[in-house]
């Protein structure tokens, strides 16, 4: 499998560059994602068959190419498993219809709900037969290039953990627009848009799951989901270090002066090589323990993995620009673009602060005293 995700990678590399030059996929990009059954491999051939460990092993050699189609094909996983988690039996049709490559958008954040779920202000009420949603998304990746958005609303104008339902609301729904695309620093062939939602009517059936599971559904996936991004994270800083070592040490001999000669320069990279190892250790520790168990990982691992791998490749992408001289921060280098994304891996799909935060509830509840002795 491995190998498989390694030549679909190396076969989307020579387009990186300029797919983030003009800010979006290149078809060929697209083409070579449904030929290659990438997303048939990734989703699993039936429902509950998905691995983590393998999802995560394609999305890292597909980052280290690509940043952009890596959070694409991340994207597509966590609707996935959304769905999947709603146990719903009309969630197989559409499960299928991913299979086959049908592009969704996940839609939770708001302006003043990101961080803080449960300040979503998007309602939805029920109408007869219907559901009428209303309300406005923000950050919201695929925008505009998804045919469907599972979309959270309130349904509840209560502050619980009750209050708010997800629902399947195909792109071409009446009231359902694109208000406007961020202009991003990194990730920027992945479309990223503001979602209107003015007064759009869906049947009940496009509720997924139970009415007010919303908010569990949301933070169940984000225990699948956050190791994906740890996966991206992972793919750009092994991406970052191979720019790295084929610049600083093109051969045998520029290896042995920087061993033996210009150790200063030698032990930064022998530390980020030490790094790289810790946080693929960490991440595949996580995903391999959830597919042989069988159930989801502790927020607190999944955090731990998405933090981890993320601030590595921040570190490892800024200490390879610095490495490289003048080429580090060259247009011709791809050091720049892999700084530029592992920046936006550190914030989104929850903040590295708001990752710290999950860790430290769970360790408080979990007695953190024991875990300081106990093997973790
Ligand atoms: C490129 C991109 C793609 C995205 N794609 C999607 C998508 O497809 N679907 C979707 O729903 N969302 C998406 N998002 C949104 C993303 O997940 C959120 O922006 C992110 O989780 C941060 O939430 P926020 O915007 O509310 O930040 P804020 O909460 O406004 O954070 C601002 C700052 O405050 C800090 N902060 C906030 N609360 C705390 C706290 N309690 N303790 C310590 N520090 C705190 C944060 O760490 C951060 O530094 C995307 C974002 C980006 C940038």
């Amino acid at each position: 499998m491995r190998r498989r995700a390694e030549t679909v990678a190396a076969l989307i590399r020579p387009y990186a560059e300029q797919m983030d030059e003009e800010e979006r996929f290149a078809p060929e990009v697209l083409e070579l994602l449904a030929s290659s059954a990438v997303w048939r491999s990734v989703h699993g051939e039936r429902a509950g068959a998905a691995r983590l460990g393998d999802q995560c092993r394609w999305i890292e050699a597909i980052a280290t190419s690509c940043t952009s189609t890596a959070v694409l094909v991340q994207s597509q996983l966590t609707v996935g498993h959304t769905l999947e988690l709603s146990g719903g039996p009309e969630v197989q049709g559409l499960l299928d219809g991913m299979r086959d490559g049908v592009i969704w958008g996940w839609g939770l954040t708001e302006p003043d709900a990101g961080s803080d779920i449960l300040g979503m202000t998007t309602t939805a009420r029920r109408e007869g037969s219907d559901f009428v949603i209303r309300g406005s998304k923000r950050f919201i990746s695929n925008a505009g290039m998804a045919a469907y958005y599972l979309v959270f609303a309130r349904t509840s104008s209560e502050r619980s953990s009750r209050s708010l339902s997800a629902f399947v609301v195909p792109a071409a729904t009446r009231g359902m627009s694109v208000g406007r695309y961020e202009k991003k620093m990194g990730l920027r062939a992945s479309r990223t848009g503001d979602l209107v939602v003015d007064d759009v009517r869906v049947p009940a059936s496009a509720l997924v799951g139970e009415p007010g599971s919303g908010f569990a559904l949301a933070i169940n996936t984000l225990r699948w989901s956050r190791p994906l991004i740890g996966a991206v994270s992972l793919g750009v800083a092994r991406g970052a270090f191979a720019e790295l070592a084929s610049q600083v040490a093109p051969d045998p001999a520029a290896l042995k002066r920087l061993a033996d000669v210009e150790q200063a320069r030698g032990h930064q990279l022998a530390d980020l090589l030490t790094q790289l190892a810790a946080a693929s250790a960490l991440l595949y520790e996580v995903a391999d323990r959830v597919d042989a168990d069988g159930t989801l990982p502790p927020m607190w691992r999944a955090s731990a993995a998405k933090a981890f791998c993320s601030d590595t490749a921040m570190r490892i992408a800024s200490t390879a620009a610095e490495l490289a001289g003048p080429n580090g921060v060259s247009e011709r280098s791809r050091l720049g673009r892999y700084f530029r994304d592992a920046k936006v891996l550190q914030i989104f799909e929850g903040t590295n602060q708001i990752q710290k935060n999950a860790i430290l509830r769970e360790l408080l509840e979990a007695d953190l005293a024991r875990l300081g002795t106990a093997r973790i």
